[in-house]
């Protein structure tokens, strides 16, 4: 391909003009309607009872609905917004925004600014055109969005327009879930419940509300924009479906942590810049291993907020990078062969006085609730890990778990040295002859010791607990945080009232007696799904299979998770989702698994027909006539054995590129017949992806050898150095 050359994409720079410097303390939040404008612009008993029906989760009546409305207008309209949105993340994997004016007729050729509180609690988008999985079938098509007190509303600018954007949930008109945000809260709710009960049981007062906080680690690629749109399968897909490994990739493990190049820190910093104004509190940013790889962290907060962030944060990156002329790629793999992206979702409980419940104490009792949430969480994930499995099940995340960069799609836990010999202790007894003060001295005292920074950085775990936190690895670079968070905190929410009950049922009388005798049979129970080695080797999947543990390695294997009666008992028990709300998601993500590999084979088909093989034959003309011409010219004794055996090559590289496109279209449509969508996506992952691998050598190998000049599409070594 003719090449971009790299002065030229450095000229290409987006120029930022710095006017004069402000602290971001001056301007975090400053678009969002957050607490502190809340105060300032409502009356003071509309702000308490907003605040009161933020904080119980209670409806607002109408009449302060109307207030709040009308103070969210003015702030709004200050801030240039023409437009008001509910905006919400329904089940297409991005968000979703029907802008309204503000503006509204009121009378011949005047128009006035309204917005109202029916405006702003409720929206009525059409649902019909809105994955439903089924629920539609049944059900009417209408829907509508219910405002999420909890989530700040903020003003999106983009280009010259501006819009004030309302957090929503998205439910179906008869109250069933069409979006990611409802099953989030209301898993907040379940876990806020148990947690509260298991506080009350250890002997805790006043514990009003437990929280989860949620950390989400967010990887991404940057490539030039002008790359970008010669890619069908990038633009289209996120990701290359060919394309030959560069001479160097990541071998000299030069750029993680590297220093970052003046391009891409200019538009970090923009994107910082964006977020502060959000009010996301945007911290760590670095290189990550792969070439024009990196991360970006911001620290963590309430799941509700941190997931609108998470998603706001993705959504930022993308419209930044256009500003700067390059392409932000969210996708788990948008290069073979190259390290992909995950999202590492840090995960904690809290009280509403911020004491992380999973932080080993201090006090003996402090250790003895640390151990109740931490074998809580565990002992959930050891129950439920193929409902985790399933929660991080795409296409897209396929290519990368399992895969010799992130941990493996078998789930386990671990929690580091120290705290494995505790627990041992705990449940071989060797502690409990003593007395009970003793018992729990002896055998936890210790654990104030288990910091963050004695937690063992074991990067290869899923589940990893990371000193007062669990932090989740096999989530997808581009995934909602939504999804595995409340399966995590049904799950856990489950655990904590199971444990509840059989704490009780040794009697009260001596809780920690009681609480020590129940962990010590949970632990044993649990203990298969703890592992403190390395979760890449070939060793750790055949110890875990003889563990018994799920090894789910397919997005349609993994799905099916979420339809057994367990799961489906287990969802409806905590209220978070009826069996056809769940039976809907399913469907839904089944779908997409096959609309996501049918987009790439038809990327792939396009790019073998109309680009690669005509580009080789070209070059294969250019050969033919070349030894045609050489044989006229000096006899045709000559000796051309390397240019033919080359145009050989070429010819039998073409013909098998041709020969699978026509193998891979036959087996989609054999698929494509299949009524059941289970099996269709389990005859495509089967049938079709392999070939679809295979199909790759051949364009990569061609790429090697046709003249780089004609080569119709970026390589990689372009897309991933020039920058
Ligand atoms: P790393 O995993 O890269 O070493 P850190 O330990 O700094 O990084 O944490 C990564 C993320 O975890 C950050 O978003 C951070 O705010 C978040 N985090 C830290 N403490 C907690 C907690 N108690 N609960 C949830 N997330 C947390
Ligand atoms: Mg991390």
């Amino acid at each position: 391909m003719k090449k971009s050359n790299p002065t030229i994409a450095a000229e290409r720079q987006y120029v930022i003009e710095k006017e004069k410097f402000v602290p971001v303390s001056q301007y975090f939040g400053e678009d969002t309607f957050n607490q502190a404008v809340i105060k300032e612009k409502l009356p003071k008993d509309v702000y308490k009872k907003l605040m009161q029906s933020i904080n119980e989760d209670k409806a607002l009546d109408a009449e302060t609905a109307n207030v709040v409305a009308h103070a969210m207008k003015e702030w709004a309209i200050e801030k240039g917004a023409t437009h008001f949105a509910h905006w919400f993340q329904p089940m297409t994997g991005t968000t979703a925004e029907k802008h309204d004016a503000f503006a509204d007729p009121n009378g011949p050729g005047t128009v006035i600014e309204r917005f109202s509180g029916k405006q702003l609690v409720q929206g009525e988008p059409d649902a019909s055109s809105f994955p439903s999985g089924g629920i539609r079938a049944t059900f009417e098509a209408r829907g509508y969005t219910a405002w999420d007190m909890s989530s700040p509303a903020f003003i999106k600018r983009n280009g010259i327009s501006t819009t004030m954007c309302i957090p929503t949930a998205f439910i179906s008109y008869t109250g069933e879930v069409l979006d990611k945000k409802t099953p989030l809260l209301r898993s907040l709710r379940a876990i806020n419940k148990s947690a509260i009960n298991m506080l009350k049981l250890l002997g805790a007062k006043n514990v009003k509300r437990v929280h989860v906080n949620l950390g989400a680690e967010q990887e991404y690629f940057l490539v030039d924009m002008d790359y970008y749109y010669k890619r069908q399968d990038l633009v289209l897909g996120g990701r290359t479906v060919v394309g030959a490994p560069p001479a160097k990739g990541q071998e000299l493990e030069d750029q993680y942590f590297g220093s970052i190049k003046e391009r891409i820190s200019s538009f970090m910093h923009d994107v910082e810049e964006e977020l502060y104004k959000l009010g996301i509190p945007a911290k760590t940013r670095h290189n990550e291993v792969a070439p024009s790889q990196y991360e970006i962290a911001p620290v963590y907060e309430e799941a509700n907020i941190a997931t609108d962030h998470n998603q706001m944060v993705m959504e930022t990156l993308k419209y930044v990078a256009k500003k700067h002329r390059l392409a932000a790629l969210l996708h788990e793999k948008p290069f073979a062969r190259i390290n992909g992206s995950g999202k590492h979702v840090n995960w904690s409980l809290s009280d509403d006085k911020g004491n992380n419940l999973l932080n080993p104490g201090k006090t003996p009792h402090d250790n003895i609730q640390f151990l109740v949430f931490l074998i809580a969480t565990v002992r959930a994930v050891y129950k439920h890990s193929d409902i985790l499995r399933a929660t991080v099940a795409s296409y897209g995340n396929d290519h990368r778990l399992g895969a010799n960069e992130a941990p493996p799609a078998i789930i386990s836990v671990f929690l580091g040295e120290q705290l494995t010999r505790i627990l041992e202790n705990i449940e071989k007894g060797t502690v409990a002859k003593a007395t009970n003060a003793e018992i729990i001295d002896l055998g936890i005292s210790s654990l104030s010791q288990v910091s963050k920074d004695y937690a063992d950085r074991n990067r290869t775990s899923p589940f990893a607990f990371t000193g007062n936190k669990f932090e989740f690895r096999a989530v997808g670079s581009s995934q909602s945080i939504a999804c595995p968070t409340f399966a995590l905190n049904t799950m856990v929410a489950e655990s904590i009232d199971e444990l509840a009950e059989k704490i009780k049922a040794r009697g009260t009388r001596n809780i920690n007696q009681a609480v020590f005798e129940v962990l010590r049979s949970e632990i044993r129970l649990i203990s298969p799904i703890l592992f403190n080695g390395d979760n890449y080797t070939r060793e750790w999947e055949a110890e875990a299979k003889k563990r018994g543990l799920p090894n789910e390695k397919n997005t349609p294997g993994a799905l099916k998770a979420l339809v057994t009666d367990k799961a489906l008992s287990l969802f409806e028990k905590h209220e978070v989702f009826s069996n056809s709300e769940l039976r809907s998601r399913y469907m839904i993500y089944v779908a997409r698994y096959i609309k996501d590999l049918e987009i790439e084979v038809n990327c792939l088909n396009n790019i073998c027909m109309s680009q690669v093989i005509p580009a080789a034959v070209v070059y294969q003309k250019d050969l033919a006539k070349a030894i045609i011409r050489t044989k006229e010219a000096l006899g045709s004794a000559v000796v051309l054995s390397s240019q033919a055996e080359l145009l050989k090559t070429i010819l039998d590289l073409i013909n098998s590129i041709y020969t699978t496109c026509k193998d891979i279209q036959a087996r989609v449509e054999t698929a494509k017949a299949i009524e059941d969508e289970q099996k269709k996506a389990e005859t495509l992952c089967v049938k079709v992806k392999p070939k679809m691998d295979e199909l790759r050598e051949y364009v990569d190998a061609l790429e090697n050898l046709v003249d780089d000049e004609i080569w119709p599409l970026p390589k990689f070594w372009e897309m991933l150095f020039i920058c």
